[in-house]
């Protein structure tokens, strides 16, 4: 048996608000592998999600009988680097009134003065923002653009750059991308395409940086389309959801658990010897040439 084995390490997952998004299923399959998880939450969905938790609405029981329980759950905003980029209006937002330390450094030093240096194996990035998602990127507006490229990108880079000196040689980072990195998909704009073509870009480039400075591994995973709560907001995803069931390689809907399970394997040391690579977990469809037709579908 070859099992995937996170016992006696730990996970800091950005991302997670509900159990209906990519981050919770990762959560889910590094739980299941044995890591003690840290997730790190979006201001505005703090309360909520810590409420659902507490009312025990989300889905936190595990098939092998174990619950998802969390070590830590850190207020998260990944559009800041320092308390110094907090602009007055965030601070004095009725969502953020009350939270302290939610920039990517006050996380990564809570994480140093809780846990100790080396403290960190798994560092996952599952989080998007693109305020213009709905323009056509040629409609989208600088401040848009570059919004949803400091929120969905760089973020990514200040992740690697703060959280890195925290990781044990042959940890393993992981973000979700889409592959309007690479195709044109109508429907994903304000520059959310771009943001996905600088994070994959970025992963080469990190994972060669990260993997000399700290011995880590960089990866992303380029994930089939899911109805998570970003993806529902977006509003093309049931169209997505049936286009891809029908002309994947493999027919069926992509499930957030084969994202989650290949998260896992990335991050654990099965995963060795992968760096700087989109793994895409989308059920074959990013090979397509020609949708399938059923009036001329070979037999
Ligand atoms: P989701 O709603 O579960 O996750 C997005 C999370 O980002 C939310 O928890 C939100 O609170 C958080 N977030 C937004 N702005 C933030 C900020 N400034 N700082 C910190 N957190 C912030 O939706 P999801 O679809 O599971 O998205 C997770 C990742 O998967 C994203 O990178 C998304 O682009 C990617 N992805 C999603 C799909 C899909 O179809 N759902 C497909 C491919 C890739």
């Amino acid at each position: 048996m070859l099992p995937i084995d996170l016992r006696g390490k730990r996970a800091f997952v950005a991302g997670v608000a509900d159990d209906r998004g990519y981050g919770w299923a990762i959560v889910r399959a590094l739980a299941r592998a044995g890591a003690s998880i840290c997730v790190g939450t979006w201001p505005p969905t703090m309360k909520i999600f810590t409420k659902s938790l507490e009312r025990g609405k989300l889905d936190q029981e595990l098939p092998d009988g174990g619950r998802i329980e969390f070590e830590r759950i850190f207020p998260f905003d990944a559009m800041f680097d320092t308390p110094d980029d907090v602009p007055d209006d965030v601070r004095q937002d009725k969502r953020y009134v009350g939270l302290t330390g939610y920039t990517i450094q006050e996380v990564a030093d809570a994480m140093r003065t809780d846990f100790g240096e080396g403290c960190l194996d798994v560092l996952v990035h599952s989080l998007a923002n693109g305020p213009e998602v709905h323009r056509p990127l040629v409609e989208t507006s600088r401040s848009g653009y570059l919004t949803a490229l400091s929120a969905s990108a760089y973020s990514m880079v200040s992740m690697v750059q703060r959280f890195g000196p925290l990781m044990r040689p042959g940890g393993g980072v992981v973000s979700l991308s889409y592959l309007a990195a690479e195709r044109a998909v109508p429907g994903y704009g304000g520059g959310m395409s771009s943001a996905k073509a600088a994070l994959e870009s970025d992963t080469r480039t990190l994972a060669f940086e990260a993997g000399r400075k700290w011995g880590i591994r960089v990866n992303t995973i380029s994930a089939g389309p899911l109805a998570s709560r970003a993806a529902k907001a977006i509003g093309t995803v049931d169209r997505m959801l049936k286009y891809y069931s029908t002309n994947s390689a493999l027919e069926g809907v992509q499930t957030a658990e084969d994202v989650g399970n290949a998260a896992a394997f990335l991050c654990s040391p099965l995963g060795a010897g992968i760096a700087g690579t989109t793994l895409y977990v989308d059920n074959g469809y990013h090979a397509l040439g020609m949708a399938v037709d059923p009036d001329c579908h070979p037999e």
